[in-house]
């Protein structure tokens, strides 16, 4: 008898009414039902019932759902499509036997590495020295799409206990997580964070001892190590009197806000989870864009991506915005699509590099109808996944911007 991994009941909210089918990136790229989020969810249930067997091809269009909840944010039923898939996920990692590949992409690269910092360094300091010696063209085909994505000049910046408030009326307290592929990429974006939030008033506290949020695990299908992450978490940020928690990746951000969710079935830790979960926020939730006194008639087009996780799992849309135009003004473009998914997805470009590039291009096509120089967006994995995909179509010149780095560069929040 098989182990029930999902709730049926939950699956069963789905009336089939189709109204998400518009929102499902791999529906629109292929037009096919069983890429869709009724199909897959009625994959599922044919799974849980053991009406289908677990085998390559039921696995296929659920390895091929990105995850980015688009469904979930258009689905009248309010089906939460999201915990759907993370438990079937986290059955089939432990029950269906992968491709040796697929098998040393997931748990070695995905699930060894990028959650710990010091070993993604490790792991792309051969990368750095062979870009310094200006052979990466001599690299085998098959790694491309992956030394693609890292940028160049990448690097981390040690942040300080505290970092604080720049004005005399202060705010509250904020804890920092630095993010572990964020802390080793984007080292200067997490620096840009925090100063915006010091201008803002918040001094702000980087707690030593942090790890990953647990989103590389979640959304490989591992829960049990995903909480693990919750729990080291949140016991370091007990530690601090803080009144918020907020992070610069909007994918991190979406995991660490459903903490409580995650760890609703541990009595020794639901409680706690869930005063964590409460104190989370993204960056754009804290900012005003009130207090930017900026000149906003001149500059490049800018457009902005809506990162998946900011707009469908945290359902953030305008504030990014209104901070945007608060230092562009008439020069924000909206991007047509915005927000679909860019194929980047955590580790999906990755794992899946077909559709993800199909979804690349689709979104560097609607990036060049807008005529923005200057492409901003609030994930860093967006962002490596956007600035490849303009490298690959010759349109190197368009800038992929993280929000905080946009905004503090142009010296938002600066009195
Ligand atoms: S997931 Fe929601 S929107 Fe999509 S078919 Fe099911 S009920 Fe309809
Ligand atoms: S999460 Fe995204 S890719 Fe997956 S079914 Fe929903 S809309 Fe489609």
């Amino acid at each position: 008898m098989l182990k029930p991994f999902i709730d049926e009941r939950s699956a069963l909210t789905c009336v089939h009414c189709g109204l998400c089918l518009a929102s499902c990136p791999t529906y629109l790229e292929t037009g096919d039902e069983n890429l869709s989020p009724r199909g897959r969810i009625y994959l599922m249930r044919q799974l849980l019932s053991g009406r289908a067997p677990l085998n390559d091809a039921t696995v296929q269009p659920l390895d091929t759902c990105l995850g980015c909840l688009g469904c979930q944010t258009v689905c009248p039923g309010r089906v939460h499509y999201g915990e759907l898939i993370e438990h079937t996920r986290d059955f089939i990692e432990h029950n269906h036997r992968r491709s040796l590949y697929q098998m040393l992409l997931r748990r070695v690269l995905v699930e060894q590495v990028f959650p710990y910092p010091w070993r993604t360094k490790l792991a792309l300091s051969p990368l750095k020295l062979i870009r310094w010696l200006g052979l990466e063209g001599w690299l085998p085909r098959f790694t491309r799409p992956m030394t693609s994505l890292v940028p160049p000049g990448f690097r981390s910046e040690p942040l300080p206990l505290t970092s604080p408030a720049v004005v005399t009326e202060k705010k509250g307290r904020i804890g920092f997580i630095e993010g572990c592929v964020q802390s080793v990429m984007f080292g200067p974006t997490n620096s840009a964070v925090v100063r915006l939030l010091a201008r803002a008033g918040f001094d702000v506290v980087t707690p030593p001892g942090q790890g990953c949020c647990g989103a590389l695990f979640s959304h490989s299908g591992q829960l049990e190590k995903a909480r693990d992450c919750a729990r080291r978490n949140i016991a370091v940020f007990e530690r601090f009197a803080v009144d918020h928690i907020v992070i610069g990746g909007s994918g991190c951000g979406a995991t660490l806000k459903e903490y409580g969710l995650l760890l609703k079935d541990d009595p020794a830790w639901a409680a706690r989870a869930r005063v964590f979960a409460g104190k989370v926020r993204d960056m754009v939730e804290i900012l005003s864009p009130r207090s930017f006194n900026l000149n906003a008639g001149s500059g490049p087009l800018v457009t902005y991506h809506d990162a998946c996780h900011l707009n469908h799992a945290q359902g953030i849309r305008q504030q990014p915005r209104d901070l945007l135009k608060a230092v562009c003004g008439s020069r924000f473009v909206e991007l047509p699509e915005s927000d679909l998914c860019c194929g980047s997805a955590g580790s999906y470009n990755l794992t899946q590099p077909d559709m993800a590039s199909r979804l690349q291009k689709r979104k560097v096509e609607n990036i060049l109808k807008t005529g923005a120089t200057v492409v901003v967006t609030t994930n860093p994995g967006c962002m490596l996944q956007i600035r490849a995909g303009l490298i690959a179509a010759g349109r190197a010149d368009i800038e992929v911007a993280h929000l905080a780095d946009y905004l503090d560069r142009l010296g938002a929040g600066r009195s």
